[in-house]
């Protein structure tokens, strides 16, 4: 049966105070058993935040990585490093990534496969812009980010994999997909799991939605039967409201 997930993309924000101010507060708040919880801090945090959650059963995840083993990449951060500090999860393919530092589906696939290879788990990210969505292409754009960016891995890899519907209108915006919209969407996107692999498969991946999920949205949200969960942003970085979300389910 595949898990419940809730992860918080904290993007950049939290120095070390704040990351551990943050942390504490998290660790206070009761949840679920059932459900995982994953933070994703900065990297400069990463460490930190591992050895703060030591005891607990929240887990650490990067918010990216370069799909080199190593070398002249400067600036960039390898699986190898990550797995270094015991960091075993990475998100890929936000929209902020793909809009403003052009990671494009076939870069993201090299990533995937990078990271797939080093025995990470990938948080992988796609969703289509407002204007797909009022052209009605937005099934085909989904289509086509996991045609590129995954559709040609092996069956066997998916259990390293999460998926998170991101529609790129919703992500930061107060707007969220309706319960409905994006049960349409997980729904569609487990037939493309079935029919690209198989139902096992298929059933397994956990699909989470992000975008202004906040502590009066999820619950609706979580209703979805394909629905498994959240990649939440802004509400991630208030411990009060991220674990409201968490028991949510
Ligand atoms: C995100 O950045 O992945 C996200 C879903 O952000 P927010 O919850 O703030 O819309």
């Amino acid at each position: 049966m595949r898990e419940k997930i809730v992860a918080g993309n904290w993007k950049m924000n939290c120095n070390e105070s704040e990351t551990i101010e943050l942390l504490n507060n998290l660790k206070s708040i009761e949840k679920p058993k059932a459900i995982r919880v994953i933070v994703a801090p900065a990297f400069t945090q990463l460490a930190k935040s591992k050895e703060l959650l030591n005891d607990t059963s929240l887990t650490v995840a990067a918010q990216n990585m370069n799909g080199a083993i190593s070398g002249a990449y400067t600036g960039e951060i390898s699986a190898d490093m990550l797995k270094g500090i015991g960091v075993t999860t990475v998100i890929l393919g936000h929209s902020e990534r793909r809009s403003l530092f052009q990671e494009t589906d076939e870069i993201l696939a090299e990533k995937v496969k990078a990271a797939l290879k080093a025995g990470m788990e990938v948080i992988f990210c796609f969703g289509e812009k407002l204007e797909q969505r009022k052209l009605n292409t937005h099934f085909e754009v989904v289509a086509r980010q996991l045609k590129v960016a995954l559709f040609d891995l092996p069956g066997s890899i998916w259990k390293n994999i999460i998926l998170a519907y991101e529609p790129v209108w919703a992500i930061g915006t107060g707007e969220t997909a309706s319960p409905e919209q994006a049960q349409e969407m997980h729904s569609y996107i487990r037939s493309l799991l079935v029919s690209n692999y198989d139902k096992a498969i298929a059933d397994d991946v956990a699909i989470l939605y992000g975008g202004s999920v906040k502590p009066n949205n999820a619950k609706e949200i979580f209703l979805g039967l394909d629905v498994d969960g959240g990649l939440i942003g802004g509400a991630s970085l208030k411990a009060n409201d991220f674990m409201a979300i968490v028991n949510a389910f």
